[in-house]
Parts: C-alpha cells; sequence; structure tokens
C-alpha cells in the first residue's frame, strides 16, 4: 500500500504555514467527518488520512522528519510497519475538539471544564444614552437590566430544596459521550444531562429546574470622563445567569450621545454658533455665551464678519484617561469654539431706517429702494 503524500491529502502547499495548515484540515475534516457521513468507509478512511497528516504536519519536530525522510521518518508502512504511526491518535479526539469545540461539541462552553459545569450564560447589550455632562464629569448610573438571573430559591442548581443534583448515569458525570469510531473518538455533550453532568430528579419549583428565573438587576457602571460615543464598557458576569449552574455571561454598555441643542462634539473640542446683533459686530462688544461650566463673557472684535470662530480655551471635553484626577483631566480639557454669525434685523421701525439710510449715506452706498431692498444691501455689507 503507498502513502499519499502528507501535503497533497490536506491539499497544500510544501511550504504552507501552520495557519494554512490548520484551515485546510479544518476545512476538509468538516466535510468527510463520520458524523457526516455515518457508514461510509470511504469517507471514514479520508478522515483518518486527513488526520494522520494534520498530526505529523502540526508538529514542527515531525514535519522536519517528514520533510526529509517521507512517510519513513514519521513511522509510516515504510519504517515501523502498520499502526506504528498511530501511538497518539488517542489524542485525536482532543485535537478534534480543540478544533471543532464551538461547532460540534458545546457542551464545556468557553472555559467551561468537563464536569458539572452548563451552559455559560448569554452576554447582554445596553445602550447607555450619556449627555455632555456625563462626558465632561463621568457618571456612575444605575441600570435597570432585565435578564435571566440566578434561581435564588435553588442557588441555581436547579434542584428542589433538601434535594441535590445527582450524578448523570449515562455519562457518569463527565457531561460528554465519547464515540469510538474506528481510530478515533469524538465527544459529544451527554443527551442525557445536556453536558451539566447531573440530573435534576427534584426540580426547584420557582425555576423549574432551569436554575435561573426571569428578572431584572439594577447594576451600578462607572463612566469615565472623555468618553467616546460607541465606547463599550464590559461588566464581567453581569449578563444572563449560566444555564444549569454554567457560568454567567458579561454585560456590555455601549455609549450613545444624547444630541446636544447647542454644542457639537469633536473629539475633545465642542462647536457652538451665536447670533450677533450686525451693530455688534460692527461696533465691537462682549456677549454672554453659554458653555458646560455656564455663561462666559466673550469679546466681540470691532468689525466681526459672519462667520469668524472665536475660540474659548479649556472649555471644551477632557481626554479619556481614567487614570487621571479630575483636576488633572481639567487642564487637559480641548477648546470651545465659537462661531458667530452676524444677525440682520428683518423688521425696522421709521426711526431704525431713518438711522440706517443716513448711515448707509455716509458710507457712500446707492440706496434705492425699488430695485434692491434696504436690508439685502446691509447683508452685502456684512456679509
Ligand atoms: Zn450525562
Ligand atoms: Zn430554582
Amino acid at each position: 500500500m503507498s502513502k499519499r503524500d502528507y501535503y497533497d491529502v490536506l491539499g497544500v502547499e510544501r511550504g504552507a504555514s501552520e495557519n494554512e495548515l490548520k484551515k485546510a484540515y479544518r476545512k476538509l475534516a468538516m466535510e468527510c467527518h463520520p458524523d457526516r457521513h455515518p457508514d461510509d468507509p470511504a469517507a471514514e478512511e479520508r478522515f483518518k488520512q486527513l488526520s494522520e497528516a494534520y498530526s505529523v504536519l502540526s508538529d514542527p519536530d515531525k514535519r522536519g522528519r517528514y520533510d526529509r525522510f517521507g512517510h519513513a521518518g514519521v513511522g509510516g508502512p515504510g519504517g515501523g510497519g502498520p499502526g506504528a504511526d498511530f501511538g497518539d491518535l488517542g489524542n485525536f479526539g482532543d485535537l478534534f475538539n480543540d478544533l471543532f469545540g464551538d461547532i460540534f461539541g458545546g457542551g464545556g462552553g468557553r472555559g467551561g471544564s468537563r464536569r458539572g459545569r452548563g451552559q455559560r450564560g448569554a452576554d447582554l447589550r445596553y445602550n447607555l444614552e450619556i449627555s455632555l455632562d456625563d462626558v465632561l464629569h463621568g457618571c456612575e448610573p444605575r441600570l435597570k437590566i432585565p435578564r435571566m438571573n440566578r434561581c435564588g430559591t435553588c442557588s441555581g442548581s436547579g434542584a428542589a430544596e433538601g434535594s441535590k443534583p445527582s450524578r448523570c448515569g449515562r455519562c457518569e458525570g463527565t457531561g460528554q459521550l465519547v464515540f469510538q469510531q474506528g481510530f478515533f473518538r469524538v465527544n459529544r455533550p451527554c443527551d442525557a444531562c445536556g453536558g451539566a453532568g447531573e440530573v435534576i430528579s427534584n426540580p426547584c419549583p420557582t425555576c423549574r429546574g432551569a436554575g435561573r428565573v426571569e428578572g431584572q438587576q439594577t447594576i451600578q457602571v462607572k463612566v469615565p470622563p472623555g468618553i467616546d460615543e460607541g465606547a463599550r464598557l464590559r461588566v464581567t458576569g453581569e449578563g444572563e445567569a449560566g444555564v444549569a449552574g454554567g457560568p454567567p455571561g458579561d454585560l456590555y454598555v455601549v455609549m450613545v450621545l444624547r444630541e446636544h441643542p447647542l454644542f457639537r462634539r469633536e473629539s475633545t473640542d465642542l462647536h457652538l454658533e451665536v447670533p450677533v446683533a450686525f451693530v455688534q459686530a460692527a461696533l465691537g462688544g462682549e456677549i454672554e455665551v453659554p458653555t458646560l461650566d455656564g455663561k462666559v463673557k466673550l469679546a466681540i472684535p470691532e468689525g466681526t464678519q459672519s462667520g469668524r470662530v472665536l475660540r474659548l480655551r479649556g472649555k471644551g471635553l477632557p481626554p479619556l484617561q481614567p487614570r487621571l484626577d479630575p483636576a488633572q483631566l481639567a487642564k487637559m480639557r480641548g477648546d470651545l469654539y465659537v462661531k458667530v454669525f452676524v444677525e440682520v434685523p428683518t423688521k425696522l421701525n421709521a426711526r431704525q431706517r431713518e438711522l440706517l439710510e443716513e448711515f448707509a449715506a455716509h458710507s457712500g452706498h446707492e440706496v434705492s429702494p425699488t430695485t434692491k431692498g434696504f436690508v439685502e444691501k446691509l447683508r452685502d455689507l456684512f456679509d
């Protein structure tokens, strides 16, 4: 019997990277996995070859020997005789589970161990609406999260008071059933206990054996100053309770910035538009402008044009530096940019009109109310 080249079996180049090997193996093994082709010896044989090829090529030491000496180098038929290279086939079940645990397995869950652990609870997302004030000072809101909570009556075990879940007889408490297929062992979650390793003969009346109940939890989160729109805070373990005593999921709090009626945020800077009377813009003066810290006075220089941007230093937002204290953050705040737009009066009384006409006469501009309105003339003047 001549053996196929391992690289051919996996369909990769000889120089393939570890990642390429793994990808190729995953793809092909999915296609010919014995679960998908029950009672098909050809598929089983192919699966066996794949696993063998991968076990050699994924081990740098064995791969080196294979590259130099071929099958003989790794104890193939040319070397140690049939079966000699199956010495570590017992590990294929684990190898397979490492690669496919999320697809075929799922019993243990992420980071879960085999025994007595159910399924991990779902992660939750909470959209938290925050204001610019919250970004300035930070906030510590208390969130009411509707979720599946650990059952208080049975502390999540699912068993009625005074009783205990008992060890599952089918899987002997491991939560896994091992199937032997030729040389290969395939682990699957136990169908009798759902992978928990325990069965409940006397279920808790509150949760009917589920170990968790619908409820609501109040959770206080700390939102640091300077946080960005869309930022996520993870609160570990505050997602939904696990199933059958499994670990809880996490809670993700996502920041949604409430639109401010006046200010527009750009990183740590704020932008604001304020109207200024045309006389004030022409003569100069002082106006009051809102900031997140209250009103402040802003000097309007003489002859200010519409669209001019004036800067108020340090009236913006702090950067996101959760380790700094408020005093340090205050010194790092961005600026507030105030864009002035000059307002032209739309209604003039007789006296105002007279004065402006006089002003116009002194400015050397022609006044011809029949062809062009006086107001429009003023716009030309100031825009
Ligand atoms: Zn079981
Ligand atoms: Zn219960």
